[in-house]
């Protein structure tokens, strides 16, 4: 346990942030860490409660075991503190930048609105861990002589990929980008995680044995027949990238884009990838209208700030949810409450319990979106319409499942799937309906978070070692 007095004594403190003037002159990241002896106050607030939800299946899905390394920290230990960590997050300084931090929804403290700054010491953690050249690669003493084939270099494939080299697989991930990272690479934008912590894993997953296939579109370049042959298992860790479209007439109008294209220009702008074939998607001197209230609007806000909109407005459904949750009816549990991300705060205009009726435009361009108030009932309410000027319109409004095209197209009937088009397998095979072939991450539950498809990729690793040789030492 940490400080016995530790609560009591001291106040919770989390990392600052640069200016919003400062930081939407950048794409990197633009968080303040926190000095050493900062961190370690922090951890020693934890108190190891008898039941510490804070690591239980809502708080943390990778079960973290958060009192034991906040207790390694406050004694110093730090080694030993992110070697407990990487005992069940195979990636930490991903989670420490981008979780949500469902842990500190779950902590005790939380109670008082005071939660353990869990997030920032696991950053804290994985951040020293790489500074000191603790964080190294693990290949297996001895090798199993057989080989899993994996599909998408995603956190789900990642974590999936590192955990079966290490247990002594032959581990091949095909991915259809230039890069590795999935989501990580291509959707969250530079200013909430920077890539160079995905390259450097992948440096350490190669050293440890993986190969990565890049620019290679498996039921395209390969086909799943291909892979079922050359390996002994293979694992589909493709995610669910197909957007959900909100069928708003007027959203074929020259201007209106689903965010992941233009998510994915400035992650490849930023990273030196050329941009092929398509149309540049840029809000520099651009009124810019986000549909959508979630994650994905909001790396389109930020992202359009840095870019030089004259404007930006989200439009969310939803009404405005309460400033404080009621702790008796959510906690430990994640509770609906009024929440706003960095690039809100960087100057958006929130629109909330609003609905995007149409959008329109002259000469076959967007120049406004007609918008109404909703009741309850999500309805537009009469006589409320108004205008939102805009030259711009991102629509992200959520995912509908993976891909249909390629992959899933060639395995047709043959792979079940459930009522959402997600990849149907359980979470304890992860055995699709397709003979030695696994599913996991958002390709199985959906459109989800990082930290789910780390513990997926871990699990399913678990699941197909068990199968492949009868045995496995791998945690679930
Ligand atoms: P993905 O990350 O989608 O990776 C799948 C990979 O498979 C991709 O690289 C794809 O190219 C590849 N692939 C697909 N099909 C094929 C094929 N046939 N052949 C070869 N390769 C293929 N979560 C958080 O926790 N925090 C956040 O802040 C956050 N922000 C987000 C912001 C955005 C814009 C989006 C879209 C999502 C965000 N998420 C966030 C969710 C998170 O990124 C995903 O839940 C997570 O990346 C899913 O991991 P995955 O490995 O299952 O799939």
């Amino acid at each position: 346990m940490g400080k016995v007095t530790g609560f009591l004594e001291i106040d919770r403190q989390e990392q600052k942030y640069q200016p919003a003037a400062d930081r939407v002159r950048h794409y990197r990241e633009f968080t303040l860490p926190l000095s050493e002896p900062e961190v370690t106050r922090q951890a020693s607030r934890c108190m190891d409660c008898g039941v510490p939800y804070c690591h239980g299946p809502t708080g943390c899905p990778v079960h973290n075991q958060i009192p034991d390394w906040n207790d390694l920290v406050y004694s110093g230990d730090w080694d030993e503190a992110q070697r407990n960590l990487h005992s069940t997050n195979n990636f930490p300084e991903f989670t420490g930048r981008i979780c949500p931090a469902p842990c500190e929804e779950a902590c005790t403290l939380n109670l008082e609105d005071i939660p353990v700054a869990i997030k920032t010491v696991e950053q804290a953690l994985a951040d020293k861990g790489w500074a000191m050249g603790w964080i190294q690669p693990e290949p297996a003493s001895e090798k199993k002589g057989k080989s899993v084939g994996i599909i998408g270099s995603g956190p789900a494939g990642m974590a999936a990929g590192q955990q079966l080299a290490r247990a002594g697989y032959d581990v091949h991930i095909y991915e259809r980008a230039a890069k590795a990272g999935g989501l990580l690479r291509y959707g969250i934008p530079d200013f909430k995680m920077e890539k160079y912590h995905i390259d450097r894993r992948v440096l350490q997953m190669e050293a440890e044995g993986v190969t990565f296939h890049y620019k290679t579109n498996v039921g395209v370049d390969i086909t799943m027949a291909d892979l079922r042959e050359k390996h002994d298992a293979v694992l589909m860790a493709g995610g669910a990238e197909r957007p959900r479209n909100p069928e708003i007439p007027g959203q074929d109008l020259d201007g209106v884009h689903y965010a992941m294209p233009y998510l994915t220009q400035q992650n490849q702008r930023n990273g030196g990838e050329p941009i092929v074939g398509q149309e540049n998607i840029f809000a520099a001197s651009k009124h810019v209208v986000v549909v959508g209230g979630g994650d994905t609007a909001s790396d389109c806000v930020g992202t359009a700030f840095r870019q030089g909109a004259l404007s930006v407005t989200q439009m969310d459904i939803r009404p405005i949810p309460p400033v404080k949750e009621d702790k008796f009816d959510f906690w430990p549990y994640w509770p609906t409450k009024f929440r706003t991300s960095s690039s809100q705060a960087e100057g958006a205009e929130r629109e909330f319990a609003a609905a995007t009726l149409e959008i329109v435009g002259e000469e076959g361009h967007v120049t406004h979106v007609k918008c109404a108030r909703v009741d309850e009932k999500r309805q537009p309410i009469a006589g409320t319409e108004f205008y939102l000027r805009a030259d711009l319109v991102f629509l992200a409004i959520g995912f509908a499942g993976p891909g249909e095209d390629g992959l899933l197209e060639e395995m047709g009937d043959t792979l079940d799937r459930d009522k959402r088009a997600n990849v149907l397998a359980d979470e304890f095979s992860y055995q699709t309906t397709v003979d030695g072939v696994y599913a996991a991450g958002d390709i199985r539950r959906g459109q989800s978070l990082v930290v789910w498809a780390i513990r997926e990729g871990r699990q399913a690793a678990r699941a197909i070692d068990l199968a492949l040789s009868g045995e496995t030492s791998l945690p679930r």
